[in-house]
Parts: structure tokens; sequence; C-alpha cells
């Protein structure tokens, strides 16, 4: 095995060690190789001799998706580029999409945090694995991909959707092992229950992630496709899935904090919250080289439980993500922030910059509908030139958010006018609630 388990069975204090070690020589690292840290840390009047314990932490300063995006491309790297040796981006915007650069021991990192979270489900050489998450530049697929290939499972790397071939294939190979989106996952149980070959499938377990799941939709798949559904959560800017799992307990996700450090904080005042208290995820990477981040704040609500698990692990546990401290969207997998929708529609002159999204699931699949007002001088009874307005902005939604929306064009004057804070979106998901 060359990854060390006793990592997540560490006393409290002896992880405290390697963890105060390991964020100095990080700290250390993005001071000398990292102009971007360099400078934030000049400008807070800090030096890596003002970091010694993980307690300094609040010290440093915070990291944002927007300085990412500054950034892009490369900006963040703190390591020349010949030491780069994969590139991935986050989903979503196409030019400011958010890069992140590993290097051969981030890889190799990477693929430990994912083998230890496929071994905590008590899988293992002897299973097959069936990697549904998409390929490419999206971390899922790549990312489960050498997790399961490091346990030494067998592994097929069909990636996401063709739902007739991933059935076929997983009765025909014998799939034990399934990773995928908790949507998608719900879809292929559907798809398998439709059929009336559940018995057919020697499917036991599941890691589901990249996108928010309830305990319904948990019980649910469990029950479609007779297995153990486990929790998975992880983010591009930090290492992509991975960064924390679920245990058989299925109390939470054992956060992997040899490697990244969780904190807490209060989103308005940036402030620490009270031990166990709600508040915004924030990550410190602390064995990252290609890309470290200092204090990312990942917007997901959550709170932090270090009570003991019963599976005997003793790092600190993460509750399911309870909302976003943002109004990012994540619909079919990809994030969606509604400003993106808006600036697409503020291209057009025929719209004007009244809008609402709605999203919901039906069968399984997110709807995302765009009603946008049209400006009285372009409203027409001719349906061909509203229908090409449309086309033309559903277009431009796919292609700078990287989405299919349906467009529908209102009246003028038709979308509610608010007196406050504007409410643009209406989710009926409730994908946050127990
Ligand atoms: P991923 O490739 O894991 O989707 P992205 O960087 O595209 O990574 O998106 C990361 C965001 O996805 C997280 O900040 C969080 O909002 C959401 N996410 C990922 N995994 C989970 C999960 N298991 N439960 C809830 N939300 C999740
Ligand atoms: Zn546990």
């Amino acid at each position: 095995m060359i990854w060390n388990e006793s990592y997540e069975c560490m006393g409290r204090e002896e992880m405290r060690e390697v963890q105060n070690k390991r964020l100095r020589t990080t700290v250390e690292h993005v001071y000398h190789n990292s102009p971007f840290y360099r400078a934030k840390m000049q400008e807070l009047g800090i030096t890596p001799m003002d970091i010694e314990t993980i307690d300094d932490l609040v010290k440093l300063p915070f990291t944002t998706k927007t300085d990412l995006r500054d950034q892009y491309p490369f900006g963040l790297f703190s390591v020349p580029m010949s030491e780069i040796v994969r590139l991935h981006a986050s989903s979503g915007t196409t030019g400011k999409s958010v890069v992140a650069g590993y290097t051969r021991k981030d890889l190799s990192t990477w693929s430990e945090v994912i083998a230890r979270t496929f071994t905590s489900g008590g899988c293992s050489r002897n299973d097959i694995f069936q990697i549904a998450y998409g390929y490419g530049l999206f971390t899922g697929g790549l990312g489960a991909h050498y997790g399961a290939e490091n346990i030494g499972a067998s592994v097929i790397p069909i990636s996401a959707g063709n739902t007739e071939k991933q059935i076929q294939l997983m009765t025909d190979f014998g799939s034990t092992a399934l990773c995928c989106t908790p949507s998608y996952a719900l879809y292929l149980g559907e798809a398998i229950e439709d059929m009336g070959i559940k018995d057919k499938l020697k499917l036991r377990v599941g890691f589901f992630g990249a996108e928010p799941w309830t305990e319904a939709m948990r019980l649910e798949i469990e029950k479609k496709l007779n297995i153990k559904a486990y929790d998975i959560f992880g983010l591009t800017e930090v290492i992509g899935p991975g960064v924390s799992y679920e245990c058989y307990a299925q109390k939470g996700m054992h956060i992997n904090e040899d490697h990244f450090l969780p904190e807490i904080i209060n989103p308005k005042t940036l402030e620490p919250v009270a031990s166990g208290e709600v508040g915004e995820l924030v990550f410190t990477t602390i064995t990252k080289e290609g890309m470290p981040v200092i204090r990312y704040r990942t917007k997901d609500l959550t709170r932090l439980m270090y009570e003991p698990c019963s599976c005997g692990r003793t790092s600190v546990r993460m509750h399911k993500i309870m909302g976003r401290s943002d109004d990012m969207l994540i619909i079919r997998g990809v994030n969606v922030f509604p400003t993106q929708i808006e600036s697409v529609l503020m291209e057009f002159g025929e719209t004007a910059p009244h809008y609402h999204l709605y999203v919901d699931r039906e069968n399984n699949t997110d709807t995302f509908d765009v009603h946008v007002e049209v400006r009285p001088e372009n409203f027409t009874d001719d349906m061909s030139s509203m229908l090409n307005l449309r086309k033309r902005i559903e277009a431009r939604i796919q292609s700078v958010v990287g989405i299919h929306a349906s467009v529908k064009l209102v009246e003028p004057r038709s979308i509610e006018r608010s007196i406050g804070k504007a409410q643009r979106v209406t989710d009926k998901r409730n994908l946050y609630k127990e």
C-alpha cells in the first residue's frame, strides 16, 4: 500500500504537530515562489516567521474565487511550468474558469486521498469500479480514476452519460462500485428499475459527490441500486474530489486534514466561529506544491465535528454541505452564478435587465429556465423574430456558462419588481434540506 492510513487515526496532538510543520513549509513555499501570496502577505506586514502553528492561520490572508479568476490562467502556480504535469479547470465560464495545476507529487496526494475514500467504503483490489463522472477538465473522472487504480481495483473509465451503455457494462462486467453525481446515480437507478434487472447487478457501493444531495436522496439511491451510498466532497481549487469523505457511519465527512486544513468562519465578519457552529468552510492546503491555496473561501456552509467517530478515525468531520454563502447554483453539475446569466442577457440589446431563473428537478435531471423581459420597442407578434432571439440567447448561455437553459421571452413589465434585494432565483430542488 502506498498511502498511509495511520494519518486517519492519528492522535489529535500528533496530527496538530504534522499540521504545524506542513503549514510552515507551505507558507515558506508560497512566500518564496508565489508573487501573488508574497504580495498579499507583505500587504498585511507578515512573513513566514510569523507563522509557527496552526493557531497563526488567522494572521494569513484569505483567497477567493475572484482572486483565482483574476490570476487566470496560471497566476497562482507556485512552481515553474515544467514541474506541472496536469491541468484541470472547474466547470462554469469559459474565459474565466478556475484553473488548477498539479505536480507529480500533487497527483500522488490526490490519488491517496481518494484511495482513503474508497477503502473507507470497504473497497479493495477485488472491486470493479465504474467511473461515470465526466472525464476531462472536470476533476471528477480522472480524480476517481487514479484513486481506484491506486487501491488496485479494476477501473472502467466509461465517463458520464450514455445510460444504456452504462447499464450494459455494469451487468456484463459485474461492476461492484459506482462513482458519479448523486443525481445521475438516481437516474441510473430508475432506468435499472424500469428494466427490471436489479437482480443481475453486482453493485454494492457508490461514491457520489460534486453537488449537494439530501438524506432522502441517499435512501432512494440505496434502495433503487441496492447499495451503500457514500458522500464525497471536494473542489478544484483545493485539489478536486477527495478533500473529505464519508465512512460507513455516514455521519459527516472525514476531512483529510493532514493535507487540507479546515476552518469555519462567519462569512460576514470573516472571524472564526465558535467550535461546532455553522459557517463558511475555508481550506488551506498544507502539502500541495503546484497550486497551494491559503485560506481559500469555499462559500460552502457547514460545521465541523471534532467528536470521535464510531469508525475509529480521529480526523475531524464536516457535516453535509448545508448551503452556500453566495448565490452559486449547481445545475447538472455545472457551477452557475446568476450574474453570469445576467451579463449574457445584457449583451442583447433587445432584452431588459429584468429576469428570473427557475431551477427544478424532473426525472432526476435538473431543469433550468430563464425568463427575461423583452424591451417594449422590441416586443413583437412576429413569432419568427422572437424565436430567433430566444435561440441566440440560448446559444450564448451555452457557450459562456457551459449549460443549456430554456429561455422564455416574456412581455415588458411582467416580471415582478422588488423594492429590496431582487429575488431573481427560484430553486425548487431543496437540495440543502435534510
Ligand atoms: P467538483 O469538481 O467537485 O464539482 P468544482 O470545483 O466544480 O468541483 O465545484 C466545487 C463545489 O461543488 C463545492 O464548493 C461545493 O459547492 C460543490 N460540491 C462538491 N462536492 C459536494 C458534495 N459532496 N456535497 C455538496 N456540494 C458539493
Ligand atoms: Zn467515521
